[in-house]
């Protein structure tokens, strides 16, 4: 049974340098209505252990994970069961290391890309020439603050746009990159919501991000469907020869204003765009679209969109 839950996969504790303890992090994420977390500490490992005290403590699925953090970029590290090290590694080394890091069967993302770090935080921005994308399973495109609107998101849209149209399966997530409660007054945090299909949210939150089964956000969820037999859901990668197909969007009534705009991007440009409603289904052209993604935008800023579903040829 396919639900959706809200997920958090940037944090940090005072094992790094997050202000918050284990309890004040999970207490936070519990007042927020948070479903998942991943403790993500710099180059820190939690033992398996005291992740799962702490989740029977807090009932909360927390995932296991570490922000690799070198002076050329943060990659997030998660579902490891044990500490990856990352020390003797040169920039040129890049792609050996991931393809060696996904044999431990972990999710690969990389942090904030276009973030400029303080004088004390280097390495914030992605420097690392990688040749084999296969081995990113996603980039965090919002990040941080105020995320719909920040210059860094806006870069990091359009490189995973870029990525897209070179043919890559990328999933798009927020990392808020929590570190204290304080940062975030007056200013607005993003949401992943997550499709799981079963009652380990953990496991499942790993296969969504594996596959893009993510919506990003900063209120509304927008659900995206194309119809065949069945619905095509995001994240999945369709095989067909039809050239016209029919879509089905989704978001919640309460959270849509009048300047509100639905529009469908992909490989070719807009494909679709309307006055956002609670309800919108139309016919949509499906010929040499490759990919596809619904966005949910307030003026000129966006305020959530989906991950693709993929289209190949084939019976
Ligand atoms: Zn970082
Ligand atoms: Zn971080």
């Amino acid at each position: 049974m396919n639900k959706w839950i809200t997920g958090e996969l940037h944090t940090h504790t005072i094992a790094s340098d997050g202000s918050f303890t284990f309890s004040s992090l999970l207490q936070q994420a519990k007042m927020e209505n948070i479903d998942l977390l991943a403790i993500t500490d710099h180059n820190v490992f939690h033992s398996i252990d005291d992740i799962e005290k702490l989740e029977q403590q807090y009932n909360i699925d927390i995932i296991s994970g570490m922000e690799w953090t070198t002076f050329y970029g943060h990659l997030v590290i998660l579902g490891m069961n044990k500490y990856l090290d990352w020390r003797t590694m040169s920039p040129n080394q890049i792609d050996q290391r991931l393809s060696k890091m996904k044999k431990q069967d972990v999710v690969l993302g990389i942090a904030h890309p276009f973030r400029v770090g303080g004088p004390l935080a280097t390495g914030c921005h992605w420097e690392y020439d990688i040749q084999n994308w296969s081995n990113i399973d996603y980039i965090e495109v919002w990040s941080y603050l105020n995320p719909h609107t920040s210059a860094a998101s806006k870069r990091a849209f359009e490189f995973w746009i870029s990525k897209l149209d070179e043919g890559e399966f990328i999933t798009a997530i927020y990392g808020r990159d929590w570190h204290r409660v304080e940062d975030m007054k007056g200013k607005v945090t993003g949401k992943n919501y997550i499709l799981v299909n079963d009652s380990c949210y953990k496991t499942s939150t790993l296969s969504a991000l594996r596959s893009g089964k993510v919506v990003v956000s900063i209120g509304p969820l927008i659900k995206f469907n194309l119809i065949d037999v069945n619905n095509i859901d995001i994240g999945q990668r369709w095989v067909t020869n039809k050239i016209m197909t029919t879509f089905k969007c989704s978001i919640e009534n309460t959270s849509i204003t009048s300047d509100m705009q639905l529009t469908l991007l992909s490989n070719k440009g807009v494909i679709f765009s309307a006055a956002a409603e609670s309800y919108i289904s139309s016919d949509l052209s499906i010929e040499n679209i490759n990919w596809v993604i619904a966005i949910l935008k307030q003026n000129d800023d966006i305020v959530a969109f989906t991950n693709p579903i993929y289209i190949s040829r084939g019976e």
